[in-house]
């Protein structure tokens, strides 16, 4: 077991997917390992939509620590390289909300992988024009809280 899954926080009571981790609640997996979990998502925005979740709860991206988020990416890349020969399908979506205002519906850290076959299967939705005058100062404001 690695070193993050030793010393992550323990099982939230009351979070699903602490309990599909535990194997308390059923999930049709795709891949497991120490720190992280793969399972078919229950309500899939298209055929193939799979969740990698981390093992330990974290709620957000900013309480992940960064040796496990270092793992997720190259997981997501695995997992999706797989999902795509084995669905046949060129393209994918990775989705990961942080927040109940950013749609985050269980509170414990996932990433979605979502196969696309078709832009129209999911509304993302284009943005507006950016307002030109604002986007210095949006900038600024993120470039002077980086620590
Ligand atoms: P989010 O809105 O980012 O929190 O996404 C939560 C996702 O978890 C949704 O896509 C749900 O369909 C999915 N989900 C919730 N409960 C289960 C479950 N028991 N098994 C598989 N997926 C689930
Ligand atoms: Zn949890």
């Amino acid at each position: 077991m690695s070193k993050d899954a030793q010393t992550g926080p323990a099982a939230v009571p009351g979070c699903i997917f602490c309990q599909i981790a535990a194997g308390r609640i059923p999930s049709i997996r795709v891949y497991e390992d120490d720190d992280f979990i793969a399972f078919m998502d229950i309500a899939p925005q298209t055929e193939g939509h799979f969740l990698i979740v981390s093992r330990a709860h974290y709620e957000l991206l900013g309480q992940v620590p960064d040796a496990l988020l270092a793992r997720a990416l190259p997981l997501a890349k695995k997992l999706s390289q797989a999902a795509l020969r084995g669905l046949g399908v060129e393209a994918f979506n990775i989705i990961q909300n942080n927040g109940e205002a950013a749609g985050q519906a269980v509170g414990h850290w996932h990433l979605h992988l979502i196969p696309r076959r078709d832009k129209s299967e999911i509304p993302l939705k284009p943005g507006k024009p950016a307002d030109l005058t604002r986007l210095p100062f949006v900038a600024e404001n993120i470039r002077a809280n980086l620590k």
